[in-house]
């Protein structure tokens, strides 16, 4: 699978496009909520990692850092994107 979510910019240039971070050991996750339409498949591919009612919703470090990243690359508006820590 082709990395479409994989950051291609630096985590200020994120920040600066409306991304919020949430940090992990191994694996970055930035999210525009902005750009969320709710089509759910991050929430359908990691409940333990995207879980819309809990704060913070994203929690980067219960999933491996493979599955996550495959996962967001689920995310059909980019409204997530993330950045490997681990390779
Ligand atoms: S997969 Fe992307 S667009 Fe869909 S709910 Fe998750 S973040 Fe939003």
């Amino acid at each position: 699978m082709t990395n479409i979510n994989e950051a291609t910019v630096s985590e200020e240039e994120l920040l600066a496009e409306g991304y919020r971070k949430y940090a992990g050991q191994t694996i970055d996750i930035f999210y525009n909520k902005d750009m969320c339409e709710h089509v759910g498949n991050c929430v359908r591919g990691n409940a333990e990692v995207f879980e819309v009612g809990r704060r913070p919703w994203i929690l980067p470090d219960n999933g491996p850092s493979e599955h996550v990243s495959e996962v967001i690359n689920t995310c059909p508006t980019g409204a997530l994107k993330f950045i490997r820590k681990d390779r």
